[in-house]
């Protein structure tokens, strides 16, 4: 069931992928077309003998279909012309006895309106998104401003309380203090989100020592949550070529989770540990853990667990979705391993050099 349940995650992810054209290159998006005419001449001889007459209209249409989704209108309607161009050439010296000048004009606007259709959903699908990041970038932005403000003022009380020891306000500010860090995060979660999906997510590679990035993030985070036990173990002498900053960034994130989803008196667990061309990182807790149902689940956009909203943990479901892309970018790998009511162990694995 799981295996099912992960291929049918896997083609979706795929599907996503292939109607996420706008990321594209045009060279990349204009080529597709020609490949895939490529294929489908190379496979009509294996197909003529399944398909019979319906062979040249269902490979040519998937052509056209395929195009539009990878490379949008302009694609599309090159798949169209070299669908009919392939459809008339090619195709003919099979089923010469079958044709008709008739035939080839329906088989084209069929094609045609194929195309126009597809891409125009696709084009529309990502117009809509893209005013509904643009709305969310907007907002997270003129949110941040006065967010900014409020936590310069609320430090600046709390260093005054605490110079006059005025413990009832020093506790409130603090608290203030604390939800305004709560906010910030939440909206950078968003503003990244937006980056995500319109293509503005940078990058900067560089060599990383994985081991000193690594202690820099728990030595961090130990000092954010004092009270918290965060063990850090293992080792390695390994260089990884990846963007620092980005990196730290899903660290982080799979460490305040499992801060989050455990007990305030539990420990967690950083480990670092070599493979053969690679370096596996791992945070485990011993927390709320996460059903079978759920493993694969909360990698994808907004979703989070109903165990994690029965706690009432804030949270958007953000941070494994950022995360997954940052690390499928260094073209890596992250999974979680987990027992439900024992705990959970996320694993990010990250070639070598
Ligand atoms: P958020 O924590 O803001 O909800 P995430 O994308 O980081 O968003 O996590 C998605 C969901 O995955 C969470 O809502 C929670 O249900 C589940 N989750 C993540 N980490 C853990 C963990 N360490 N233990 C249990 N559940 C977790």
């Amino acid at each position: 069931m799981y295996k099912i349940e992960k291929l049918w995650f896997e083609i979706k992810e795929q599907l996503t992928i292939l109607g996420d054209f706008h990321n594209r290159s045009k060279f990349k998006r204009y080529a597709f077309p020609f490949l895939a005419t490529l294929l489908v001449l190379f496979l009509k001889s294996f197909f003529y003998p399944l398909l019979g007459r319906a062979s040249s209209f269902v490979l040519l249409s998937s052509i056209v279909a395929i195009s539009s989704l990878y490379g949008g209108l302009g694609p599309g309607l090159l798949a169209t012309f070299i669908a009919a161009l392939t459809n008339y050439q090619f195709f003919l010296t099979i089923e010469t006895s079958r044709r008709s000048i008739t035939g080839d004009i329906i088989l084209t606007i069929i094609f045609i309106i194929e195309g126009l259709l597809i891409s125009s959903i696709s084009e529309a699908k990502f117009e809509a998104e893209k005013e509904k990041d643009q709305f969310i970038g907007f907002a997270g932005h003129e949110l941040k401003n006065p967010l900014s403000v409020i936590k310069g003022f609320s430090e600046l009380t709390i260093s005054k309380a605490r110079k006059k020891k005025l413990y009832k306000i020093l506790e409130y500010t603090q608290e203030i203090n604390n939800q305004t860090d709560i906010m910030v995060s939440l909206i950078n979660d968003l503003l990244d989100m937006t980056r995500i999906r319109v293509g503005s997510f940078t990058y900067k590679f560089e060599d990383c020592d994985i081991e000193d990035l690594v202690e820099g993030v728990v030595d961090y985070q130990r000092v954010v949550f004092i009270n918290r036990k965060i063990k850090l173990l293992g080792s390695s002498n390994r260089t990884i070529y990846a963007d620092r900053y980005r990196i730290s960034q899903v660290i982080s994130n799979l460490i305040i989770n499992a801060l989050k989803y455990s007990g305030d008196d539990k420990p967690i667990e950083v480990k670092i540990k070599n493979n053969k061309n690679s370096v596996l990182i791992s945070v485990k807790d011993f927390g709320i853990g996460i059903s079978p149902d759920d493993r694969l689940k909360i990698f994808t956009l907004f979703y989070r667990a109903s165990q994690a909203k029965r706690n009432s943990k804030e949270g958007l479901g953000l941070g494994l979705y950022i995360s997954t892309k940052i690390i499928q970018h260094h073209k890596g790998k992250i999974w979680v391993k987990s027992s439900l009511g024992k705990g959970s162990t996320f694993y990010v694995e990250l070639n070598t050099i």
